[in-house]
């Protein structure tokens, strides 16, 4: 008999399932992006002819991680933020994002790329940030799953290269949208940047052209009392309720960070379908979520890292860090130490950051799309786990990361990265910190 051609066969892999539970010794394989067959380990390779393949051996496959929120343009600024005094936007992040250049912009997104498949994260939601035509050629040659979006805010006062109107703000996107939604594993959506520095006529325009073509909406939202306070005076309403009153939400509207949320803001979240996510590194700066009722509302959010400027790109120290937060916070007052278990964490590092995404089916399994992460067990700190999920949110770290796999494609074998000249990128870093004397 006549073997099917596949693009890829995983052999003889343990793999999580969608309660986060072992299954053993399986192959996969991989067809248009898809995960086609898992059959018992060796039975498929009389079936298939695999254009390429990996050994599972001592490793254990589970979804690709989903950053829920970062930003490509602040890239270069890690390690430039950390204990400085506020305000961090005004004074650091817009004067630095207002510098921005092309050049700037591919070295940043070159540099994101290699982090975020280096350390298992297959899609990212981008904020919004300038020069996007130039991240969209890197991240489309990454082969990463990704959503763009261009900086949008008509506040009054910014610096000139980055001050704009309404009409300005909405045709860069439209621009953006038009060139790269749908082409190789990128969308684009529409952004706010943040409600406060949005015209009510940027709102309605932004709200309208997402809607006409069917995509998200995402803004920054109810992340510092600052930002929630003009809204209560205006309007008499917090922010979510705002939006709710200009039509604004659905299940096609991202709320990044959720912070400081009423409980008629939960509900209205819950009622409308729309997605949020939390940051937790970024977030132990402003304020702890409430996420715990969130989850118990059935809502599940996705986890961001807002960029490398806030505690870097790695998904699994987001995770460490909220289950710790999430804890002291609101565990330790109840005496429950279950308050936020792991696998709700590892649940909304992959299956809510993909709704983030506007995608559904993140768990391994048949038919589901093949983003899908390795990570070698065969480390003296993993040759000994309880309870799988426990250690994987307790002690992997990014580097544990041995196969990055984006709709069927292999982005990184054994820690060499496939896509990108890592090489080329590193010169290109190097160069830039002789120019910029840092
Ligand atoms: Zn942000």
């Amino acid at each position: 008999m006549e073997k099917e051609m596949i693009d890829l066969l995983i052999r003889n892999t343990d793999y999580l399932d969608k309660d986060w539970e072992y299954v053993r010794g399986k192959d996969i394989a991989v067809r248009d992006g898809v995960i086609l067959e898992v059959g018992p380990g060796g039975s498929l390779d009389g079936k298939y002819e695999a254009k390429e393949e990996i050994d599972g051996k001592d490793t254990v496959f589970l979804p690709g991680l989903v950053d829920a929120h970062m930003h490509t343009g602040q890239q270069l600024l890690r390690g430039g933020v950390l204990d400085e005094m506020p305000m961090i936007w005004k004074r650091i992040m817009l004067p630095f994002e207002s510098t921005l250049t092309e050049e700037k912009m591919r070295l940043s997104a070159g540099l994101a790329a290699l982090d975020m498949i280096r350390s298992g994260t297959c899609g990212f939601i981008e904020a919004g940030s300038y020069f996007m035509d130039e991240a969209a050629k890197v991240y489309e040659e990454s082969g990463l799953r990704g959503v763009l979006s261009y900086s949008t805010m008509d506040q009054k006062g910014l610096p000139d290269s980055i001050s704009m109107d309404a009409r300005e703000a909405i045709r860069r996107t439209d621009e953006l949208f038009d060139a790269w939604d749908g082409r190789g594993n990128l969308k684009v959506y529409y952004s706010l940047r943040a409600l406060i520095s949005c015209s009510e006529e940027l709102i309605d325009m932004a709200n309208e052209r997402a809607k006409e073509k069917d995509t998200f909406l995402q803004a920054h939202m109810n992340e510092y009392p600052g930002e929630i306070q003009p809204y209560m005076e205006r309007y008499k309403k917090r922010p979510y309720e705002y939006l709710e009153s200009r039509g604004v939400l659905g299940r096609q509207f991202l709320g990044a960070h959720s912070l400081l949320l009423s409980e008629r803001e939960k509900e209205i979240i819950k009622e409308r379908g729309v997605k949020i996510c939390h940051c937790p590194f970024s977030n132990c700066g402003k304020a702890v979520p409430d996420t715990p009722k969130l989850v118990n509302m059935g809502i599940l959010p996705g986890i961001g890292t807002d960029g490398a400027a806030h505690g870097g790109l790695s998904i699994w120290n987001e995770m460490r860090i909220f289950r710790s937060v999430m804890n002291v916070y609101h565990g330790v007052p109840l005496a429950e130490p279950a308050v936020m278990p792991a696998k709700t964490v590892l649940s909304m590092a992959t299956e809510g950051g993909a709704a983030c995404m506007g995608l559904e089916n993140a768990a391994i399994g048949e038919g589901n799309r093949a983003d899908l992460i390795g990570i070698d067990m065969d480390a003296p700190h993993l040759w000994i786990s309880g309870q799988i999920s426990n250690t994987l949110l307790e002690s992997v770290e990014a580097g544990d990361v041995k196969h990055t796999v984006t709709g069927g494609k292999i982005l990184m074998k054994n820690r060499e990265i496939l896509t990108l000249d890592e090489e080329k990128i590193r010169f290109l870093a190097r160069e830039y910190k002789r120019k910029e004397r840092i």
